[in-house]
Protein backbone atom coordinates (compact mmCIF):
# COMPACT_ATOMS: atom_id res chain seq x y z
CA UNK A 1 0.00 0.00 0.00
CA UNK A 2 2.87 2.56 1.04
CA UNK A 3 4.67 1.80 -2.36
CA UNK A 4 1.70 1.95 -4.61
CA UNK A 5 0.88 5.81 -2.47
CA UNK A 6 4.56 6.54 -3.02
CA UNK A 7 3.85 5.98 -6.90
CA UNK A 8 0.72 7.60 -7.27
CA UNK A 9 2.47 10.41 -5.27
CA UNK A 10 4.90 10.38 -8.11
CA UNK A 11 2.27 10.45 -10.73
CA UNK A 12 0.96 13.46 -9.47
CA UNK A 13 3.80 15.13 -9.03
CA UNK A 14 4.71 14.55 -12.55
CA UNK A 15 1.02 15.63 -13.81
CA UNK A 16 1.06 18.47 -11.88
CA UNK A 17 4.40 19.87 -13.35
CA UNK A 18 2.43 19.91 -16.49
CA UNK A 19 -1.54 20.04 -15.86
CA UNK A 20 -1.36 21.70 -12.38
CA UNK A 21 -2.02 25.98 -13.21
CA UNK A 22 -4.51 24.84 -16.38
CA UNK A 23 -6.99 22.93 -14.82
CA UNK A 24 -8.35 23.41 -11.36
CA UNK A 25 -8.77 20.65 -9.02
CA UNK A 26 -11.81 18.74 -10.33
CA UNK A 27 -14.66 18.26 -7.75
CA UNK A 28 -14.02 14.69 -7.73
CA UNK A 29 -10.29 14.23 -7.02
CA UNK A 30 -9.81 13.26 -3.18
CA UNK A 31 -6.31 13.75 -1.46
CA UNK A 32 -6.21 12.63 1.92
CA UNK A 33 -3.08 14.34 3.38
CA UNK A 34 -1.36 12.31 6.83
CA UNK A 35 0.04 15.31 9.24
CA UNK A 36 2.61 14.50 11.67
CA UNK A 37 1.57 17.47 13.43
CA UNK A 38 -1.40 20.08 12.67
CA UNK A 39 -0.90 23.28 13.17
CA UNK A 40 -4.51 24.95 14.03
CA UNK A 41 -4.15 28.63 14.86
CA UNK A 42 -7.54 28.37 16.48
CA UNK A 43 -6.28 26.55 19.06
CA UNK A 44 -3.16 26.38 21.31
CA UNK A 45 -1.85 23.11 20.98
CA UNK A 46 -0.77 21.30 17.79
CA UNK A 47 -2.52 18.11 17.33
CA UNK A 48 -0.84 14.93 16.14
CA UNK A 49 -1.06 12.14 13.72
CA UNK A 50 -3.97 14.03 11.73
CA UNK A 51 -5.41 13.08 8.40
CA UNK A 52 -6.92 15.91 6.39
CA UNK A 53 -9.38 14.67 3.50
CA UNK A 54 -9.41 17.11 0.44
CA UNK A 55 -12.13 16.77 -2.24
CA UNK A 56 -11.66 18.90 -5.14
CA UNK A 57 -10.82 22.85 -4.03
CA UNK A 58 -12.55 22.06 -0.20
CA UNK A 59 -10.79 20.38 3.25
CA UNK A 60 -13.98 17.68 3.64
CA UNK A 61 -12.47 16.32 7.05
CA UNK A 62 -9.75 16.59 9.46
CA UNK A 63 -10.08 14.48 12.40
CA UNK A 64 -7.34 12.09 14.26
CA UNK A 65 -5.68 9.39 12.16
CA UNK A 66 -6.51 6.53 13.70
CA UNK A 67 -10.33 7.79 14.10
CA UNK A 68 -10.63 9.45 10.37
CA UNK A 69 -10.70 7.08 7.36
CA UNK A 70 -9.16 7.02 3.50
CA UNK A 71 -11.83 7.42 1.63
CA UNK A 72 -11.58 5.01 -1.43
CA UNK A 73 -9.07 5.79 -4.54
CA UNK A 74 -7.67 8.69 -2.48
CA UNK A 75 -4.36 10.14 -3.45
CA UNK A 76 -2.97 10.08 0.10
CA UNK A 77 0.18 12.10 0.47
CA UNK A 78 2.50 11.23 3.76
CA UNK A 79 3.31 14.52 5.79
CA UNK A 80 4.06 11.98 8.50
CA UNK A 81 7.50 13.77 9.59
CA UNK A 82 6.21 17.43 8.82
CA UNK A 83 4.17 20.22 10.65
CA UNK A 84 1.11 20.86 8.81
CA UNK A 85 -0.38 24.23 8.15
CA UNK A 86 -2.74 26.54 6.70
CA UNK A 87 -1.73 28.36 3.76
CA UNK A 88 -0.15 32.09 4.98
CA UNK A 89 -1.79 35.16 4.05
CA UNK A 90 0.17 38.03 2.95
CA UNK A 91 -1.62 41.34 3.96
CA UNK A 92 0.71 43.99 2.58
CA UNK A 93 2.63 42.63 -0.72
CA UNK A 94 3.63 45.10 -4.10
CA UNK A 95 3.51 42.43 -6.64
CA UNK A 96 4.13 45.38 -9.37
CA UNK A 97 7.78 46.53 -7.23
CA UNK A 98 10.53 44.84 -7.62
CA UNK A 99 12.80 46.34 -4.57
CA UNK A 100 13.40 49.88 -6.41
CA UNK A 101 17.22 49.42 -6.79
CA UNK A 102 18.63 53.12 -7.16
CA UNK A 103 21.60 51.79 -9.18
CA UNK A 104 19.20 50.41 -11.63
CA UNK A 105 16.76 53.68 -11.96
CA UNK A 106 15.29 52.81 -8.82
CA UNK A 107 11.38 53.74 -9.02
CA UNK A 108 11.01 56.34 -11.55
CA UNK A 109 12.50 54.03 -13.94
CA UNK A 110 9.78 51.70 -13.81
CA UNK A 111 6.78 54.25 -14.83
CA UNK A 112 9.11 55.80 -17.11
CA UNK A 113 10.72 53.57 -18.86
CA UNK A 114 9.43 49.75 -18.68
CA UNK A 115 6.41 48.31 -21.18
CA UNK A 116 3.61 47.73 -19.02
CA UNK A 117 3.94 44.43 -20.85
CA UNK A 118 7.49 43.68 -18.69
CA UNK A 119 5.91 44.84 -15.33
CA UNK A 120 3.39 42.75 -15.90
CA UNK A 121 5.91 39.57 -16.58
CA UNK A 122 7.66 40.60 -13.64
CA UNK A 123 4.68 40.45 -11.57
CA UNK A 124 3.70 37.34 -12.86
CA UNK A 125 7.00 35.55 -11.32
CA UNK A 126 6.61 37.99 -7.67
CA UNK A 127 2.85 36.28 -7.56
CA UNK A 128 4.88 32.69 -7.74
CA UNK A 129 7.37 33.50 -5.06
CA UNK A 130 4.77 34.58 -2.76
CA UNK A 131 3.05 31.21 -3.51
CA UNK A 132 6.10 28.99 -3.40
CA UNK A 133 7.27 30.73 0.30
CA UNK A 134 3.26 29.60 1.48
CA UNK A 135 1.54 32.56 1.12
CA UNK A 136 -1.02 31.22 -0.49
CA UNK A 137 -3.66 34.49 -0.14
CA UNK A 138 -2.16 38.12 -0.53
CA UNK A 139 -3.85 41.48 -0.14
CA UNK A 140 -1.75 43.41 -2.64
CA UNK A 141 -1.40 47.31 -1.52
CA UNK A 142 -1.21 49.12 -5.36
CA UNK A 143 0.15 48.82 -8.43
CA UNK A 144 2.54 51.75 -8.83
CA UNK A 145 1.62 53.22 -11.56
CA UNK A 146 0.70 49.85 -13.22
CA UNK A 147 -2.89 50.47 -13.52
CA UNK A 148 -5.86 48.12 -13.16
CA UNK A 149 -2.29 45.30 -13.32
CA UNK A 150 -3.41 43.90 -10.72
CA UNK A 151 -6.81 42.75 -11.60
CA UNK A 152 -5.47 41.26 -14.81
CA UNK A 153 -2.88 39.16 -12.86
CA UNK A 154 -5.48 38.04 -9.92
CA UNK A 155 -8.09 36.74 -12.99
CA UNK A 156 -4.87 34.96 -14.29
CA UNK A 157 -4.11 33.12 -11.36
CA UNK A 158 -8.05 32.33 -10.41
CA UNK A 159 -8.70 30.78 -14.03
CA UNK A 160 -5.23 29.21 -13.98
CA UNK A 161 -2.99 30.16 -16.54
CA UNK A 162 -0.66 31.16 -14.14
CA UNK A 163 0.19 29.93 -11.08
CA UNK A 164 -0.24 32.62 -7.57
CA UNK A 165 -1.58 33.20 -4.68
CA UNK A 166 -5.21 34.03 -3.83
CA UNK A 167 -5.03 38.35 -4.49
CA UNK A 168 -7.11 40.93 -2.75
CA UNK A 169 -6.27 43.53 -5.36
CA UNK A 170 -6.33 47.73 -4.50
CA UNK A 171 -5.69 48.70 -7.98
CA UNK A 172 -4.39 52.25 -8.03
CA UNK A 173 -3.92 53.50 -5.20
CA UNK A 174 -5.26 57.18 -3.86
CA UNK A 175 -3.61 60.36 -2.45
CA UNK A 176 -3.21 64.24 -2.98
CA UNK A 177 -1.22 66.47 -5.29
CA UNK A 178 2.24 66.52 -3.77
CA UNK A 179 1.25 63.90 -2.28
CA UNK A 180 3.13 60.93 -4.36
CA UNK A 181 5.89 59.81 -6.87
CA UNK A 182 6.91 60.71 -9.32
CA UNK A 183 8.37 64.03 -8.48
CA UNK A 184 11.15 66.17 -8.57
CA UNK A 185 10.55 67.08 -12.26
CA UNK A 186 10.75 70.67 -13.47
CA UNK A 187 7.13 72.32 -13.45
CA UNK A 188 5.25 71.58 -17.19
CA UNK A 189 6.84 68.21 -17.46
CA UNK A 190 4.20 65.94 -17.41
CA UNK A 191 5.05 62.83 -15.41
CA UNK A 192 2.86 59.42 -14.77
CA UNK A 193 2.12 59.04 -11.15
CA UNK A 194 2.00 55.76 -8.80
CA UNK A 195 -1.46 56.57 -7.62
CA UNK A 196 -4.35 58.18 -8.83
CA UNK A 197 -3.86 62.14 -7.74
CA UNK A 198 -7.25 63.50 -6.07
CA UNK A 199 -8.35 67.06 -4.98
CA UNK A 200 -11.26 67.62 -2.85
CA UNK A 201 -14.12 65.08 -1.75
CA UNK A 202 -15.85 64.68 -5.27
CA UNK A 203 -12.54 63.51 -6.72
CA UNK A 204 -12.37 61.04 -4.27
CA UNK A 205 -15.37 59.55 -4.53
CA UNK A 206 -15.02 59.63 -8.36
CA UNK A 207 -11.38 57.57 -7.95
CA UNK A 208 -12.80 55.40 -5.36
CA UNK A 209 -15.95 54.35 -7.63
CA UNK A 210 -13.44 54.20 -10.50
CA UNK A 211 -11.40 51.65 -8.79
CA UNK A 212 -14.39 49.46 -7.50
CA UNK A 213 -15.60 49.35 -11.16
CA UNK A 214 -12.21 48.19 -12.15
CA UNK A 215 -12.28 45.32 -9.81
CA UNK A 216 -10.62 46.89 -6.85
CA UNK A 217 -11.09 44.22 -3.39
CA UNK A 218 -10.24 47.09 -0.97
CA UNK A 219 -8.71 50.63 -1.82
CA UNK A 220 -5.63 51.89 -0.69
CA UNK A 221 -5.23 55.65 0.45
CA UNK A 222 -1.86 56.99 1.26
CA UNK A 223 -2.64 59.01 4.62
CA UNK A 224 1.04 60.62 4.66
CA UNK A 225 4.11 61.17 2.47
CA UNK A 226 7.42 62.42 2.86
CA UNK A 227 8.58 62.16 6.64
CA UNK A 228 11.60 63.30 8.63
CA UNK A 229 13.15 64.20 11.74
CA UNK A 230 12.92 67.20 13.20
CA UNK A 231 15.28 69.28 15.39
CA UNK A 232 14.40 67.74 18.53
CA UNK A 233 15.26 64.54 16.72
CA UNK A 234 10.90 63.34 16.58
CA UNK A 235 9.81 61.50 13.39
CA UNK A 236 7.43 64.13 11.60
CA UNK A 237 5.25 62.79 7.99
CA UNK A 238 3.41 65.34 6.02
CA UNK A 239 -0.22 64.32 5.81
CA UNK A 240 -1.56 64.24 2.43
CA UNK A 241 -6.02 63.89 2.08
CA UNK A 242 -8.37 65.48 4.45
CA UNK A 243 -10.66 63.51 6.80
CA UNK A 244 -13.64 65.18 4.12
CA UNK A 245 -11.69 63.73 1.18
CA UNK A 246 -11.46 60.45 3.26
CA UNK A 247 -14.31 60.24 4.16
CA UNK A 248 -15.70 60.17 0.73
CA UNK A 249 -13.71 57.29 -0.29
CA UNK A 250 -14.72 55.24 2.85
CA UNK A 251 -18.38 55.98 2.09
CA UNK A 252 -18.42 54.89 -1.16
CA UNK A 253 -16.06 51.71 -0.36
CA UNK A 254 -18.13 50.72 2.69
CA UNK A 255 -21.28 50.83 0.79
CA UNK A 256 -19.61 48.53 -2.06
CA UNK A 257 -18.87 46.46 1.27
CA UNK A 258 -15.01 46.84 0.59
CA UNK A 259 -12.89 48.13 2.83
CA UNK A 260 -10.27 50.93 2.82
CA UNK A 261 -6.57 50.36 3.55
CA UNK A 262 -4.38 53.58 4.77
CA UNK A 263 -0.64 53.86 4.58
CA UNK A 264 -0.05 56.09 7.76
CA UNK A 265 3.20 56.87 9.43
CA UNK A 266 2.17 59.13 12.58
CA UNK A 267 1.02 62.31 13.59
CA UNK A 268 -1.58 64.24 11.56
CA UNK A 269 -2.47 62.24 8.70
CA UNK A 270 -2.47 58.84 11.21
CA UNK A 271 -4.95 60.69 12.93
CA UNK A 272 -7.14 62.03 9.80
CA UNK A 273 -7.02 58.25 8.57
CA UNK A 274 -8.70 57.06 11.85
CA UNK A 275 -11.13 59.82 12.25
CA UNK A 276 -11.91 59.15 8.54
CA UNK A 277 -12.84 55.78 9.35
CA UNK A 278 -10.09 53.41 7.94
CA UNK A 279 -10.48 49.59 8.55
CA UNK A 280 -6.40 49.12 8.34
CA UNK A 281 -3.41 50.98 9.56
CA UNK A 282 -0.30 50.39 7.09
CA UNK A 283 2.51 50.87 9.08
CA UNK A 284 1.99 52.84 11.41
CA UNK A 285 5.04 53.50 12.73
CA UNK A 286 4.63 55.54 15.53
CA UNK A 287 1.23 55.25 17.17
CA UNK A 288 0.91 57.71 20.02
CA UNK A 289 -1.88 56.52 22.69
CA UNK A 290 -4.48 58.16 21.56
CA UNK A 291 -4.12 56.88 17.72
CA UNK A 292 -3.98 53.16 19.95
CA UNK A 293 -6.95 53.60 21.80
CA UNK A 294 -8.99 54.99 18.84
CA UNK A 295 -7.62 51.78 16.86
CA UNK A 296 -8.85 49.49 19.45
CA UNK A 297 -12.63 51.54 20.04
CA UNK A 298 -12.94 51.39 16.03
CA UNK A 299 -11.39 47.72 15.84
CA UNK A 300 -9.06 49.11 13.53
CA UNK A 301 -6.54 46.52 11.65
CA UNK A 302 -2.97 47.00 12.01
CA UNK A 303 -0.41 45.97 9.23
CA UNK A 304 2.99 46.95 10.73
CA UNK A 305 5.74 45.93 7.89
CA UNK A 306 8.84 45.62 9.96
CA UNK A 307 11.09 43.94 7.60
CA UNK A 308 11.13 46.73 4.96
CA UNK A 309 12.03 49.54 7.69
CA UNK A 310 15.44 47.45 8.28
CA UNK A 311 16.68 47.10 4.88
CA UNK A 312 18.93 49.73 2.64
CA UNK A 313 19.52 52.17 5.29
CA UNK A 314 20.89 55.57 4.46
CA UNK A 315 24.54 55.89 6.50
CA UNK A 316 24.67 57.30 9.85
CA UNK A 317 24.79 61.21 10.56
CA UNK A 318 22.97 61.76 7.35
CA UNK A 319 19.19 63.10 7.32
CA UNK A 320 18.43 60.03 5.09
CA UNK A 321 20.08 57.87 7.74
CA UNK A 322 18.89 59.48 10.76
CA UNK A 323 15.08 59.32 9.52
CA UNK A 324 15.65 55.52 8.04
CA UNK A 325 17.13 54.40 11.72
CA UNK A 326 14.32 57.24 13.51
CA UNK A 327 11.47 54.91 11.54
CA UNK A 328 12.92 51.58 12.70
CA UNK A 329 12.85 52.17 16.40
CA UNK A 330 9.60 53.83 16.82
CA UNK A 331 7.99 51.29 14.65
CA UNK A 332 9.37 48.32 17.11
CA UNK A 333 8.33 50.46 20.12
CA UNK A 334 5.04 50.91 18.26
CA UNK A 335 4.29 46.97 18.06
CA UNK A 336 5.25 46.51 20.94
CA UNK A 337 2.26 48.87 22.34
CA UNK A 338 -0.08 47.36 19.76
CA UNK A 339 0.77 43.85 21.01
CA UNK A 340 -0.04 44.81 24.84
CA UNK A 341 -3.44 47.19 24.17
CA UNK A 342 -4.43 43.77 22.07
CA UNK A 343 -4.79 45.75 18.21
CA UNK A 344 -5.71 43.38 16.08
CA UNK A 345 -2.19 42.47 14.25
CA UNK A 346 -2.08 41.54 10.39
CA UNK A 347 1.52 40.00 9.03
CA UNK A 348 2.80 42.32 6.07
CA UNK A 349 5.97 43.01 4.40
CA UNK A 350 5.74 45.74 1.91
CA UNK A 351 7.77 42.91 0.09
CA UNK A 352 8.37 44.59 -3.71
CA UNK A 353 9.70 47.28 -1.24
CA UNK A 354 12.29 45.48 -1.23
CA UNK A 355 13.22 42.38 -3.94
CA UNK A 356 10.67 39.32 -4.20
CA UNK A 357 14.35 37.36 -3.81
CA UNK A 358 13.94 37.66 -0.15
CA UNK A 359 12.31 36.10 2.35
CA UNK A 360 8.96 37.00 3.20
CA UNK A 361 9.47 34.85 6.51
CA UNK A 362 11.66 37.17 7.61
CA UNK A 363 8.95 39.29 9.36
CA UNK A 364 7.68 36.33 11.65
CA UNK A 365 11.60 36.90 13.31
CA UNK A 366 11.36 40.18 13.91
CA UNK A 367 7.51 39.94 15.24
CA UNK A 368 9.04 37.43 17.89
CA UNK A 369 11.87 39.10 18.81
CA UNK A 370 9.65 42.39 19.57
CA UNK A 371 7.95 39.61 22.10
CA UNK A 372 4.98 38.17 19.77
CA UNK A 373 4.62 34.26 20.56
CA UNK A 374 5.07 32.50 17.82
CA UNK A 375 1.44 31.49 17.19
CA UNK A 376 0.46 34.74 17.59
CA UNK A 377 2.40 35.12 14.68
CA UNK A 378 1.07 32.39 13.24
CA UNK A 379 -2.27 33.77 13.51
CA UNK A 380 -1.04 37.48 12.30
CA UNK A 381 -0.65 35.55 8.63
CA UNK A 382 -4.18 33.35 9.06
CA UNK A 383 -7.01 33.58 11.34
CA UNK A 384 -6.86 37.01 12.28
CA UNK A 385 -6.60 38.56 8.03
CA UNK A 386 -8.82 36.03 7.12
CA UNK A 387 -11.22 37.73 9.81
CA UNK A 388 -9.82 41.01 8.18
CA UNK A 389 -10.82 39.91 4.39
CA UNK A 390 -14.41 38.77 5.70
CA UNK A 391 -13.03 35.28 4.61
CA UNK A 392 -13.40 33.54 8.38
CA UNK A 393 -13.38 29.36 8.32
CA UNK A 394 -12.51 29.74 4.39
CA UNK A 395 -8.64 30.46 4.73
CA UNK A 396 -6.16 30.70 7.38
CA UNK A 397 -7.75 27.10 8.68
CA UNK A 398 -7.64 23.78 8.14
CA UNK A 399 -11.03 22.77 8.69
CA UNK A 400 -14.31 21.22 7.17
CA UNK A 401 -15.31 23.76 4.83
CA UNK A 402 -12.38 25.68 4.27
CA UNK A 403 -10.28 25.72 0.92
CA UNK A 404 -7.63 23.46 0.68
CA UNK A 405 -4.64 25.64 1.24
CA UNK A 406 -2.41 23.81 3.13
CA UNK A 407 1.19 24.05 3.73
CA UNK A 408 4.49 21.97 5.60
CA UNK A 409 7.62 22.84 6.70
CA UNK A 410 9.64 19.87 8.52
CA UNK A 411 10.44 21.50 12.09
CA UNK A 412 8.46 23.07 14.69
CA UNK A 413 8.01 27.11 13.91
CA UNK A 414 6.37 27.16 17.30
CA UNK A 415 10.08 26.18 18.91
CA UNK A 416 11.78 27.58 15.55
CA UNK A 417 9.89 30.45 13.84
CA UNK A 418 12.39 30.12 10.87
CA UNK A 419 11.08 27.23 10.09
CA UNK A 420 8.51 28.98 8.06
CA UNK A 421 11.58 30.40 5.88
CA UNK A 422 11.71 27.03 4.56
CA UNK A 423 8.41 25.63 3.67
CA UNK A 424 8.38 22.58 1.62
CA UNK A 425 5.07 21.39 0.61
CA UNK A 426 2.18 23.99 -0.99
CA UNK A 427 -1.37 23.18 -1.88
CA UNK A 428 -3.65 25.87 -2.64
CA UNK A 429 -7.42 25.65 -3.57
CA UNK A 430 -6.42 21.42 -3.29
CA UNK A 431 -3.97 21.46 -6.14
CA UNK A 432 -0.42 20.43 -5.33
CA UNK A 433 2.04 23.43 -6.27
CA UNK A 434 5.25 22.25 -4.46
CA UNK A 435 6.60 19.31 -2.64
CA UNK A 436 10.16 18.80 -1.43
CA UNK A 437 12.69 20.62 -2.95
CA UNK A 438 10.50 22.02 -5.90
CA UNK A 439 9.09 18.78 -7.37
CA UNK A 440 5.97 20.36 -8.07
CA UNK A 441 6.33 23.71 -8.82
CA UNK A 442 4.75 24.49 -12.27
CA UNK A 443 6.38 26.53 -14.97
ZN1 LIG B 1 3.39 49.30 0.66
Amino acid sequence: MKSRNALLLILLVACAGVLAQTNPAPQSQVTVIRAGTLIDPRTDEPKHNQLIVIRGTKIEAVGDATATSVPAGANVIDLSNATVLPGLIESHTHIFLQGEDPAKGGYDIQLLKFYASYRAARATVSARRALEQGFTTIRDMETEGAGYGDVGIKRAIEEGYIPGPRIFATTRGISTTGGYPLEGYAPGVDVPKGVQIIDGPIEARKAAREQLDYGADWIKVYMTHRSWVDKDGNLVSQPTLTVEELKAIVDEAHGWRRKVACHAYNGEGLHRALDGGCDSIEHGLLLDDAAIAQMKRQGTWYCPTLTVYYTDWGPENTPEGKRDRARASVHEQSFKKAMQAGLKIVFGTDVGGFPWTEPIAREFSYMTKFGMSPMEAIRSATTRPAEMLDMQGAIGVIAPGAYADIIAVRGNPLVDITELGRVNFVMKNGQLFLHDSGAVKAN
